[in-house]
């Protein structure tokens, strides 16, 4: 008998030698017989030592994974190239068909490798930046072997979950009307401006690489040898790279519509916990996420109660009369949310809630309402900053401060922003010191900061509610103002800060605090609080630092001082 043949397929990725496995580039050059369309036993040109050929044209490749199962049969070592993967679109599905077909088992018939070989969508996302990154998936537009209804049907439904998409054999001399349904199905579900990167013949020598986006996109060159990637709901143009972030933002807070998680905060249940969690509900919804507005600190706010059920599939009674007013008097245009459907994703809303800046009390309302809007799923944590800081999974955090603030709350972001931390004025008898409390709170209440900062406004000398230990303290005494800075608010050598000024002028007592903290916003390191700043540059807003540090030995502790 004579000597047992083999078949190689082999990927040898987008084009250029520099991308060709060693593996895919020694089972070449081992073989006996190379099989491949012509253009791509070209490309590999440079390899061949004198290897027989058999190249073919485009539309042969069932007649070539014939020949070459024939050819092995034989006792020859034959490689079957195909572009990128040769198990993406390419000739290992089909060489094993035909083996099928005859009943090949591995152990009797000829040998088989398949040589893994880098992908158009892995090459062509490589010149686009990061646009794969999350789940992502690939669709030929080729009806030449599947039927349009069910590439249609792929695109509907990756375009509904989300996939990042790689459209393979997008387009040819004949095939021109499938990319232009394909736009069509996706933007039922994407905004118009996601963004799309066309690669033509990457790694090759016509390559070219265009940005452009959902709406565009048409108008630009896409052929045979072009490979359309299309974004996600969160995939960005970040200087003229297309990148999809590793997840979605899983965080909101009110100082910024998103927030990504810190490394120390990921995988923790209380900050993702939507994984196990997800409303099966939700995804079935019609409503597009929207950003958190800034706090509304006055004014009436609006009566949003319960517009719609959450988890409902349903509109409310209200939602349809709406529709129906606005189809009469002519406003549905503008009234209309954009014609996409984009699935809400859900993060974790985090704010804290108090009632007052000076009064302590919640009304039972307040305590109805926060139940209410922290559901079974959110959490409340009652904070040593005289706050309820709430964290709760949703899509829809302007729903919740509405409520929120309806009820007279006082809401505040959370993180290294400042908040301001009164005494409660002896329950309001000691009343003089409060406006100037509250001024403080509605100027610089939730500003942003290096690190978190935190104001103390006390009502009397007593200043019961210790003011001075916050990194600014204030204390109201005989009409006028002390004021305290470079508290060192915890740690084992934590202090009170140092007097630096007494008897102020109510009047400049706002605008003067307002200039240190701007000061300090200007100028701190990132993460680097008050006192620590101050005793750095030794100097705020005129006021020189003094030493007031305890001067105590102290054994270091693993967790800080
Ligand atoms: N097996 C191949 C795919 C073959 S289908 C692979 O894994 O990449 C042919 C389609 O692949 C083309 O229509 C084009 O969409 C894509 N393609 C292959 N090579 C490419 C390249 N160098 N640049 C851009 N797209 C490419």
């Amino acid at each position: 008998m004579s000597k047992k043949g083999k078949l190689l397929i082999v990927g040898f990725g987008p084009g250029h030698f520099e991308h060709i496995t060693a593996r895919a580039k020694e089972a070449i050059q081992e073989s006996d017989l190379i099989i491949g369309y012509k253009t791509y036993v070209n490309l590999i040109k440079g390899l061949l030592t004198d290897q027989e050929i058999v190249s073919t044209g485009m539309t042969e490749e069932v007649s070539r994974a014939q020949e070459a199962v024939r050819q092995a049969e034989s006792g020859r070592k034959v490689a079957v190239i195909s572009s990128g993967d040769a198990g993406v679109y390419g000739m290992a599905g089909l060489v094993y068909e035909v083996l099928m077909e005859k009943g090949w088992k591995e152990e009797t018939g000829v040998g088989i490798e398949i040589i893994p070989g880098i992908s158009a969508i892995n090459s062509c996302a490589s010149l686009l930046g990061a646009p794969i990154m999350h789940d992502a998936c690939t669709i030929s537009l080729s009806d030449h072997l599947t039927p349009w209804d069910l590439i249609a049907k792929r695109l509907d439904a990756a375009g509904q979950a989300d996939f990042v998409i790689a459209l393979y054999n997008p387009k040819s001399g004949r095939r021109t009307r499938q990319i232009v349904e394909a736009q069509r199905i996706l933007l039922q579900y994407r905004s118009p401006e996601t963004p799309v990167g066309l690669v033509k013949s990457a790694y090759r020598e016509r390559q070219n690489v265009i940005l452009t986006n959902l709406e565009n996109m048409l108008n630009h060159d896409i052929g045979m040898l072009t490979t359309v990637i299309i974004g996600n709901s969160t995939t960005k143009v970040y200087d003229g790279k297309m990148i999809t972030p590793r997840g979605y933002q899983r965080k909101y807070t009110l100082d910024s519509a998103v927030q990504p998680l810190k490394p120390s905060q990921r995988l923790k249940r209380e900050a993702e916990p939507w994984a196990l969690e997800q409303d099966p509900n939700l995804l079935k919804r019609k409503s597009i996420p929207t950003a958190p507005e800034q706090p509304q600190k006055s004014g009436t706010p609006e009566n949003l109660f319960a517009k719609q059920e959450p988890g409902s599939e349903k509109p409310s009674s209200l939602d349809i009369a709406m529709e129906a007013l606005s189809m009469v008097d002519g406003t549905a245009a503008l009234q209309m949310a954009p014609d996409y459907i984009q699935q809400p994703i859900e993060s974790i809303f985090e704010l804290a809630v108090k009632p007052g800046v000076a009064n302590k009390k919640f009304t039972p309302e307040q305590m109805i309402t926060l139940a209410e809007v922290v559901g079974e799923k959110g959490t409340m944590e009652y904070s040593p900053n005289h706050q309820i800081v709430l964290r709760i999974p949703t899509a829809e955090p302007d729903e919740i401060t509405k409520k929120l603030q309806s009820v007279g709350f006082l809401l505040a972001p959370v993180g290294e922003v400042l908040s301001v931390k009164a005494c409660d004025f002896c329950d309001g008898e000691k009343y003089e010191a409060i406006p100037y409390a509250e001024k403080i709170e509605e100027k610089l209440g939730g500003l942003p900061l290096p690190k978190k900062l935190n104001i103390g406004i006390n009502g009397c000398g007593m200043a019961c509610y210790q003011a001075v230990m916050e990194d600014i303290g204030i204390v109201f005494r005989k009409g006028k103002f002390d004021l305290f800075l470079g508290a060192k608010p915890v740690g084992r050598t934590g202090h009170a800060g140092q007097l630096v000024a007494e008897g102020i002028e109510p009047d400049q007592i706002v605008d003067l605090v307002t200039r240190i903290v701007e000061e300090y916003k200007e100028n701190a390191h990132p993460n680097e609080r008050l006192f620590k700043y101050f005793r750095r540059v030794k100097e705020i807003a005129g006021f020189k630092y003094k030493d007031i540090t305890p001067k105590i030995k102290i054994e270091p502790a693993p967790c800080g001082d």
